[in-house]
C-alpha cells in the first residue's frame, strides 16, 4: 500500500449507500457508495445535497465500511459483482478508496463512477484497483463544458488521455455522453464523440437528461 496514513485514520464522507444494484454499475450484484463533495456544479446535478455538508450522512474509516460490506460478499461473489464508488466525486476521496482496496476480498469488482475532473495524482492512486470506470464526461467544447459545470474540461480530457494509454483500458471504460438541454445539441455531442473515439474510448453511452436546472 503506497498511502502513509495508517488504515484507520482516513475518514471519508459519505451521502449514502444503496445495496443490491444488478446491472446498474458494471457487471453483477453491487453496492453504489456515494461520496460527499464534488468540484463541478452541474446545472442539473443529480446528487445536488452532496455539496451541502449538512448532508453528510457518516463519516467511515476504511475498516468501517468494509464490515458494512461484509453481509454483500455472497452476492458479490456469485454475481462478480463488488463496489461502485460514486458521489459527488470519489476522486476527491482516493486515499480513502486505495485503503479500502487493499483491504476488501480480491474477488470484488471496483467501479469507479467519475467525471475525471481530479487531479493526476488522485487518478493514478487509485488505477491499479479499479476495474471498470463510468465516465461522465459532460462534453467535450470546452465553452459547453464551462458553462455547463463552471469548471474547465482541459484536466478531464488530459485526464482521459492518460487513462486510455495504459495497456488495454479501453475495454473497461465506459464513457457517458449526455444531451444536455439548453447547453448541447446533437451536433455537439456527436463532435464529442468523434473527439473521444480519436483519443481511444470504444464504450459510449449516450442518454438525455430530464431534469430542471438549479435555481
Ligand atoms: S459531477 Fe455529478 S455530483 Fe458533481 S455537480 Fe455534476 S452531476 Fe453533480
Amino acid at each position: 500500500m503506497s498511502s502513509q496514513e495508517p488504515i484507520d485514520e482516513i475518514e471519508a464522507p459519505l451521502i449514502g449507500i444503496d445495496r443490491h444494484r444488478m446491472d446498474t454499475d458494471g457487471q453483477g450484484v453491487t453496492t453504489l457508495v456515494g461520496f460527499h463533495g464534488c468540484p463541478l456544479r452541474c446545472r442539473y446535478c443529480l446528487n445536488n445535497h452532496c455539496h451541502d455538508p449538512r448532508n453528510v450522512w457518516r463519516c467511515v474509516t476504511a475498516r468501517q465500511l468494509l464490515q458494512w460490506m461484509a453481509p454483500d460478499n455472497l452476492y458479490f461473489l456469485a454475481t462478480g459483482g463488488g463496489i461502485a464508488f460514486g458521489g459527488g466525486e470519489p476522486l476527491l476521496h482516493s486515499r480513502f478508496i486505495e485503503q479500502f482496496c487493499v483491504i476488501k476480498a480480491p474477488q470484488w469488482r471496483i467501479t469507479l463512477e467519475t467525471s475525471l475532473h481530479a487531479p493526476r495524482e488522485a487518478l493514478e492512486r487509485v488505477v491499479p484497483h479499479v476495474d471498470h470506470y463510468c465516465i461522465d464526461i459532460k462534453d467535450s467544447n470546452p465553452v459547453i463544458y464551462h458553462r455547463y459545470t463552471q469548471c474547465s474540461v482541459e484536466p478531464v480530457l488530459e485526464n482521459l488521455q492518460w487513462l486510455l494509454s495504459l495497456n488495454g483500458m479501453a475495454s473497461r471504460v465506459v464513457v457517458r455522453l449526455p444531451h444536455i438541454p439548453h447547453y448541447n445539441t446533437q451536433a455537439d455531442v456527436d463532435r464529442s464523440r468523434r473527439i473521444l473515439q480519436d483519443m481511444g474510448v470504444r464504450q459510449f453511452d449516450e442518454f438525455h437528461y430530464l431534469t430542471t436546472p438549479r435555481q
